[in-house]
C-alpha cells in the first residue's frame, strides 16, 4: 500500500499527516511502529539495549556464602530528583534499619557538598528485599546528613517524619499515583514516529494492542519487582499519552508513602536501564495537547475514614483552599516552576493559579471520588503534585495544613 507522509510545520509544532486520496487523515500509531525503519531506529543509540541480558544469570546463579549479603544503599541527590546508590557487603542479615552501619559518600559528586568537605552521611531508614540480586540481599533507603549531622537541603524526609510522628494517632494514609513516560535516546517518547507524532489521544489510556501500548514488559517487570521488594504497590495502568504509564503505591501509613514511592522509582529506573529505555518523571514531556504527568496524592485520616468522615474531608478542603500557594511551592522540585507547564487547566488539570474542589471532577485541584461522596467517608485526591515531586514534601504539606493547622 503506497502510504505517503506529508509533514506540515505549524508554529513550533510539527504535525504529520497521512494522505489517502485527497483526504488528510491522522496517521495511526500502528502503521508507524510496524514499519521497518521504525523498529530499526528505535533504541539504536542505547548501549544497554544492545548488551546480552541472559549472560548475567550465570553469575547471579552462583551460590552466595551464607554469611555474606549485598546491601545497596539508596539516596536522593542534590537535585531532589536524582537517585543514587552504592553497594557494600555485610556479614549479617539485617532485620531493622537500626542494625545497619552508617556510611558516607562523596557529596561533591552529587551536588551536595564542596570538594574540600565532601563527606555526606547516609543513615539507613528502611529495608527492602532486593529483587535483582534476590536471596538475603537488601535495598537500604537512606536519609542524607552533612558532616555536622544536619539534614541536607534535599533530605525532605527528616521534616516529613517529624510531622508524621506528631499526627500518629490520626493514622494518616497516603496513596500516590505515579505517572511517568518512557523515552528513547533522542529524548522523545519511546516508539513515537521519528518524524512526526502518533494519532491523537483517545485510544491509549488503559489500552491493549501493539498499536496502542509501548513498553508493557517494563511495566510488568516493575510491578513484580515492587511486590517482591515489599513496596506496597496498588496497581498500574497505561496512560492517556502513548508511552506514558502509571503505577500506584498505597494506602501506606505515614512516612511509608514516601519511602515506598522512592524505592518504586528506583526500581523503575533500574529495570528500564536493563531494557535500554529512559524513564522521565518530567511533568510535561511533550508540549501542546499531550497529557502531562502528575503524582495525584490520595490522603485520609482515621476521622475521614469513619462514618460521616465526609465532614472531616470538607474541613480539610477548606483549610487547603487557604494554602494553595504554599502547596504549589511544595509540589514540584522547582517551587511551582515545573507545574506551570503542566497545570494549564487543560488535559485533565486545574489551573495552577486557582484552587478548586469537586466530586468526580478531574479538572479540579482536589477531587472527592464519587464512591467517597456516596459512602460519606473515605479520602480526598490532591491532583496538583507534579510527577517529579518529592512525596515527602507533598505528604508533609498535607499533614501540616490539614492536621497541624500550620
Ligand atoms: P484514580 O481513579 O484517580 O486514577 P487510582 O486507582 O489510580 O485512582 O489510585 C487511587 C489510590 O488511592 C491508590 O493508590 C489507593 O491505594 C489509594 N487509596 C484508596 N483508599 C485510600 C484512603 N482511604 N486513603 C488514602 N489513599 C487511598
Ligand atoms: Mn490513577
Ligand atoms: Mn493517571
Ligand atoms: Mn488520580
Amino acid at each position: 500500500m503506497g502510504l505517503r507522509i506529508l509533514v506540515k510545520v505549524c508554529e513550533t509544532n510539527i504535525f504529520s499527516r497521512a494522505v489517502s486520496g485527497n483526504k488528510p487523515l491522522w496517521i495511526t500509531f500502528g502503521r508507524h511502529i510496524s514499519c521497518t525503519t521504525m523498529s530499526r531506529t528505535m533504541l539504536k543509540d542505547s548501549p544497554n539495549a544492545a548488551l546480552n541480558k541472559t549472560l548475567l544469570n550465570k553469575y547471579l546463579d552462583l551460590p552466595q556464602p551464607d554469611n555474606k549479603i549485598q546491601a545497596k544503599y539508596i539516596w536522593i541527590d542534590g537535585t531532589g530528583e536524582g537517585i543514587r546508590s552504592k553497594t557494600r557487603t555485610l556479614d549479617f542479615v539485617p532485620k531493622h534499619p537500626s542494625e545497619l552501619p552508617k556510611w558516607t559518600y562523596d557529596g561533591s559528586s552529587t551536588y551536595q557538598a564542596e570538594g574540600g568537605n565532601s563527606d555526606v552521611f547516609l543513615l539507613p531508614v528502611a529495608i527492602y528485599r532486593d529483587p535483582i540480586r534476590r536471596g538475603n540481599n537488601k535495598l537500604v533507603l537512606c536519609e542524607t546528613y552533612t558532616s555536622d549531622m544536619t539534614p541536607t537541603a534535599t533530605n525532605k524526609r527528616f521534616r516529613c517524619n517529624q510531622a508524621m510522628e506528631a499526627v500518629k494517632s490520626e493514622e494518616p494514609w497516603f496513596g500516590i499515583e505515579q505517572e511517568y513516560t518512557f523515552l528513547d535516546f533522542d529524548n522523545r517518547p519511546l516508539g513515537w514516529p521519528k518524524n512526526g507524532f502518533p494519532g491523537p489521544q483517545g485510544p491509549y489510556y488503559c489500552g491493549v494492542g501493539a498499536e496502542r501500548v509501548i513498553g508493557r514488559e517494563i511495566v510488568e517487570a516493575h510491578y513484580r519487582a515492587c511486590m517482591y521488594a515489599g513496596v506496597n504497590i496498588a496497581g498500574t495502568n497505561a496512560e492517556v499519552m502513548p508511552s506514558q504509564w502509571e503505577f500506584q503505591v498505597g494506602p501506606c501509613v505515614g512516612i511509608a508513602g514516601g519511602d515506598d514511592l522512592w524505592i518504586a522509582r528506583f526500581l523503575l529506573h533500574r529495570i528500564a536501564e536493563e531494557f535500554g529505555v529512559i524513564v522521565t518523571l518530567d511533568p510535561k514531556p511533550v508540549d501542546g495537547s499531550w497529557n502531562g504527568a502528575g503524582a495525584h496524592t490520595n490522603f485520609s485520616t482515621k476521622s475521614m475514614r469513619k462514618e460521616n468522615g465526609i465532614i472531616e474531608i470538607e474541613k480539610a478542603i477548606e483549610k487547603l483552599s487557604k494554602q494553595h500557594v504554599k502547596h504549589i511551592q511544595a509540589y514540584d522540585p522547582r517551587g511551582g516552576k515545573d507545574n506551570e507547564r503542566r497545570l494549564t487547566g487543560k488535559c485533565e488539570t486545574s489551573s495552577i493559579h486557582d484552587f478548586s474542589a469537586g466530586v468526580a471532577n478531574r479538572g479540579a485541584s482536589i477531587r472527592i471520588p464519587r464512591g467517597v461522596a456516596e459512602d460519606k467517608k473515605g479520602y480526598l485526591e490532591d491532583r496538583r503534585p507534579s510527577s517529579n515531586c518529592d512525596p515527602y514534601s507533598v505528604c508533609d504539606a498535607l499533614v501540616r495544613t490539614c492536621l497541624l493547622n500550620e
